[in-house]
């Protein structure tokens, strides 16, 4: 059985080609930059790698451009499309609509782009875009749609709900539903596999870390609490996210700029966070150039996120009673040596020694220890793995 995996962010569309047999990887590859300039697809396959560089204003370019990478005469490892079984989709947001992984039919795709973009603005539509455009080239194809969520309906209501009025909650369910859930589990057990021990014995913050970044205390191998909420626009800044914002602000905000509900929540989802603060980008490999460069805008975003991230860890250990591990993930997370020194520098009190020379190591896709032997916190750096989640969550629905 061969599953495509697609899994369509805020800017970047990652995907792999799964052999469930052996859960082999046969092709894999990213585009980056979607929506922005410099967009490009690193496609890999038969053991080389081609680079397309196209512009890539919209979602539906990007996959078919994936497409027709797996289809190449030098990279391609397939013939036909009849060769690929079924597609697995992830997707942020699922509300109280979808609770597990939910093959698609014609209502799901009504219930997913009529309920749920509101609570996924910008991740959503991109993955309906992705399963739209899937069922063009593939029609008749198994879809299956794979919640970030899930991992996190273990949070106790003390963690999920909002100080609102609890009729309010029950007649709209407005509480944390958390997301990057698929992500966080992964890299909570690769954690546990590790370090030898049973994910029911430890005490885990993950720190997935990318363009959206989510913060989540696992406590025995189940989330407790996680930073981000009702949408991913909760917990941290971000690339454009605003991250958590006193609600005042925010009316007041939209009344001095003259703009509407819905506009204001645009305004904080793609045009705030450090995006916002630096003036110069959401990247964050331009941000450390714009510190390196001098710029003090960048320096401070660049601040402001680890600093935050800083908090959520230690409020983490705090709701778990202690803490044995934290996991730095994602494109920040695995690639930035500067956000994790600054977001670890301090925490000796927790019993973290980080090893800084470790740190500036190069990624080389393995899973790396950045703390010293006599650490009580052991701190990793995993290469999150969300789409063999997916592939795996997808043939077994199958
Ligand atoms: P998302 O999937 O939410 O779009 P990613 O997890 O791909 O985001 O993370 C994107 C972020 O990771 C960007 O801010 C980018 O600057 C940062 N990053 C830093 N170094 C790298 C790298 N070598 N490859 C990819 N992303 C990187």
């Amino acid at each position: 059985m061969k599953i495509l995996v697609i899994n369509a962010g805020s800017s970047s569309l990652k995907y792999q080609l799964f052999d469930m047999e052996t859960e082999k990887v046969l092709a894999k590859g990213g585009c980056e930059r979607i929506g922005i300039s410099g967009s490009l697809l690193k496609a890999k396959g038969n053991g080389a790698e081609k680079v397309y560089e196209q512009d890539m204003p919209n979602h539906k370019i990007a996959i078919k451009l994936v497409l027709d990478a797996l289809l190449d005469g030098e990279i391609g490892v397939i013939k036909s499309m009849t060769e690929i079984d079924a597609v697995g989709h992830r997707v942020v947001a699922s509300g109280e609509y979808f609770k597990k992984a939910t093959l698609v039919t014609p209502d799901v795709m009504k219930t997913l782009e009529e309920k749920t973009f509101e609570l996924g603005p910008l991740h959503n539509p991109a993955a309906a875009t992705g399963v739209r455009a899937c069922m063009e080239v593939m029609p008749g194809k198994p879809m299956v749609l794979v919640f970030d969520s899930s991992f996190h309906s273990t949070m106790p209501p003390k963690a999920f709900l909002y100080g609102i009025d609890y009729d309010d909650y029950k007649k709209y369910s407005v509480r944390k539903y958390g997301a990057h859930g698929t992500s966080h589990k992964y890299v909570s057990q690769e954690a546990a596999k590790f370090l030898g021990k049973k994910a029911e014995e430890l005490k885990i913050v993950t720190c997935h870390l990318g363009n959206g970044s989510s913060i989540t205390a696992v406590d025995g191998g189940k989330c407790i609490d996680t930073s981000m909420g009702f949408t991913p626009l909760a917990g941290v800044l971000m690339g454009t996210r605003s991250g958590d914002i006193d609600a005042s602000a925010v009316e007041f905000l939209a009344r001095k700029k003259g703009m509407s509900h819905a506009d204001t929540v645009t305004y904080l989802n793609k045009k705030c966070g450090v995006a916002g603060v630096s003036g110069v980008s959401s990247d964050f490999r331009d941000l450390c150039a714009g510190a390196e460069a001098g710029n003090e805008r960048c320096s401070l975003a660049l601040d402001m996120f680890a600093y935050q991230t800083k908090k959520f860890v230690g409020a983490y250990a705090a709701a778990m009673g202690g803490l044995d591990c934290i996991v730095f993930t994602a494109g920040i997370g695995e690639n930035t040596p500067t956000v994790r020194a600054d977001v670890c520098h301090g925490l000796e009190f927790l019993g973290v020694r980080f090893d800084d020379k470790a740190n500036e190591a190069k990624n080389d896709g393995s899973i790396r220890v950045l703390s010293t032997k006599d650490s009580k916190v052991a701190v990793l750096v995993i290469p999150t793995n969300e789409e063999l989640v997916i592939a795996r969550e997808t043939a077994e629905l199958l």
